[in-house]
């Protein structure tokens, strides 16, 4: 049984995440998209709702299911019986700390690979960031994130002054 773990924020979870998380499961037996609690990273939306906008997102796909976790990754992933963590890549701007993370997570753990996915070309540009921001000044969304994320960035940034 081949697992990988895809970790990531997923604050919220967009089209690019869903992209790198469907072509995963096609090389993977099981895929486990891992959300890190990251409250230093003062996330929009609690660790609660990423977790159920990731898992309503993957719903359809048999071998993909939606965790959390809140400890060193080498240690999670070892934990869930996986060989490998799965990033995606989107531009040679993501490359650098992608490259300081992956090298950092061999030296915790030498077993354990990462592998990187590039995502369909139309979703390099997105960034679950930059959804927000558009979103938060009432633009269309609807392109980037699933509809049920969609929803859910309305219902948290009503009441937003535009
Ligand atoms: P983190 O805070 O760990 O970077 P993110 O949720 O922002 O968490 O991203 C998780 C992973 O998904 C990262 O490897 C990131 O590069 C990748 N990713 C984010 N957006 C996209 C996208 N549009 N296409 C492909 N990969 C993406």
């Amino acid at each position: 049984m081949r697992t990988v773990i895809y970790p990531g924020s997923f604050d919220p979870l967009t089209n690019g995440h869903l992209d790198v998380v469907q072509r995963a499961a096609k090389l993977f037996d099981r895929v486990v998209v891992a959300v890190a609690k990251n409250e230093g990273k003062h996330p929009t939306f609690t660790l609660e709702e990423r977790v159920g906008l990731v898992k309503q997102a993957v719903k359809h796909l048999k071998n993909v299911e939606a965790d959390s976790f809140d400890r060193l990754l080498v240690d999670y992933v070892v934990g869930k019986q996986a060989q490998a963590i799965v990033r995606g890549l989107r531009a040679v701007s993501d490359f650098e700390f992608e490259f300081q993370l992956a090298l950092m997570n061999r030296k915790l753990n030498e077993n354990i690979e990462t592998i990187f996915m590039m995502p369909k070309d139309t979703y390099t540009f997105l960034s679950s960031r930059i959804v927000k921001e558009i979103a938060r000044l009432g633009g269309d969304v609807s392109g980037f994130v699933p509809v049920h994320v969609q929803a859910a960035l309305a219902q948290k940034f009503s009441g937003v002054k535009k």
